[in-house]
């Protein structure tokens, strides 16, 4: 026996159970279609909601940004890390959210790792929508406080949990994800806030699948609400609709400045490089000047939810372009993703423990880069593969 057998007993656990992750190689750019393993294939798998990740303007902001500023920002922010990019993408993410302040970091994870255990610690309690993102429920133990689920989307059984427990605790938080990304549906937040309101506790946002979504432009969650000056802390991506990587903190200016002296992954962890916080900018500029992308990717997730729930498909409880095409096992939500993809279509299947035990899935993430073409021949794959397997 060594002492690694342990692993690979469990990696052969995952693999018999339809669980393992095998994780396929890109080759080519982010869009509408992908080189992937070696195949070229129509992406329904990125959070490439602009089709940003590879915009010509981002591209080109970022190139200049290393030409001028280098690649590396060889310290943490606190130290010789910050510079007037990483200082001006913050001013302008605040304009652009509507919000006194903000803050970046490396990726909405980090953020979520920085937030939570400055803004709760163990003495307090954090109220916590079970199916919150990893990235919260890790910075909610990172905090030492005491976690307590509510039932998802439900302000009832969140008023219940405060009403039972609060009294026991120095102070509370309330956190959610705006935008669920495994279902795509979205957090009651206008009635969360009433109850937050109602027993004065902070309310914390991750709003990572909302942003560029979400809201007049895609200024998120919030903006969708008309919820301004109301949440506490907005959590945010770069990562995502915004095509490139980084996270944000979006709030009160109180809070942000807290954030500036207490969020560890800010002290003890490099931030961007400077051509990410270019083409962050660059992001933000396209957004600023148009509603054209946020439009069109509307369009086009509305035109493939109707027509592949006209097909016979389940999807779900979604509200937003994340489309799951719900099939119940893994190893069935495994199997169609392959046959797809000899079809030509990358889907991923998530299973337990992304999603609960039995509610396997194909999630179809739309984008405004997909034509109507991609779509039709997106849609024909699902038909022919749903057929095969008996799922329609
Ligand atoms: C994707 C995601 C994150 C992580 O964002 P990264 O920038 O990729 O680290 C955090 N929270 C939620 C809700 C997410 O969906």
């Amino acid at each position: 026996m060594s002492k690694t057998d342990w692993i690979s007993q469990e990696l052969d656990g995952l693999k018999q159970a339809g669980l393992y992750n095998r994780i396929r190689t890109i080759g080519s750019p982010q869009g509408a279609w992908l080189v992937v393993d070696g195949k070229k294939v129509l992406n329904f798998c990125s959070n490439n909601y602009l089709g940003l990740a590879n915009h010509p303007a981002l591209v080109a902001a970022a190139q200049n940004a290393a030409a001028e500023m280098g690649v590396g920002p060889a310290a943490v922010r606190s130290i010789a890390g910050t510079t007037s990019l990483h200082l001006e993408l913050e001013k302008r993410l605040a304009a652009f959210k509507g919000v006194e302040a903000a803050i970046t970091f490396q990726s909405g994870f980090t953020a979520n790792l920085a937030t939570l255990p400055a803004l709760v610690g163990k003495e307090d309690v954090i109220f916590s929508d079970r199916l919150n993102h990893a990235s919260i429920i890790d910075g909610c133990r990172l905090s030492g406080a005491k976690i307590i689920a509510y039932e998802h989307n439900d302000p009832q059984s969140l008023e219940e949990q405060i009403r039972a427990n609060l009294s026991q605790f120095r102070r509370g938080l309330v956190v959610t994800d705006g935008v669920f990304s495994m279902d795509g549906d979205i957090a009651p937040l206008p009635d969360i806030y009433e109850v937050t309101q109602k027993y004065d506790l902070l309310l914390m946002v991750d709003d990572a699948h909302g942003e560029g979504v979400l809201g007049a432009g895609g200024r998120g969650i919030v903006d969708h609400f008309g919820l301004h000056g109301k949440v506490d802390v907005e959590v945010g991506t770069m990562s995502k609709a915004f095509g490139v990587v980084g996270g944000v903190v979006a709030g009160k200016a109180v809070i942000i400045e807290w954030l500036r002296q207490r969020g560890r992954p800010f002290l003890f962890s490099s931030a961007v490089t400077a051509p990410d916080a270019a083409a962050c900018l660059a992001a933000l500029d396209l957004l600023e000047d148009s509603t054209q992308l946020v439009d069109q990717l509307w369009a086009n997730a509305r035109t493939f939810k109707a027509e592949m729930q006209k097909l016979g498909f389940n999807t779900g409880a979604s509200q937003t372009p994340i489309t799951p095409v719900m099939l119940g096992e893994a190893p069935l939500a495994q199997q169609f993703s392959r046959e797809l993809f000899e079809a030509g279509v990358f889907a991923m299947a998530l299973g337990f423990p992304t999603v609960p035990q039995g509610k396997a899935r194909i999630r179809v993430m739309i984008s405004a880069a997909h034509s109507p073409a991609d779509l039709e021949q997106g849609l024909e794959a699902f038909r022919t593969v749903g057929k095969k397997l008996g799922v329609i």
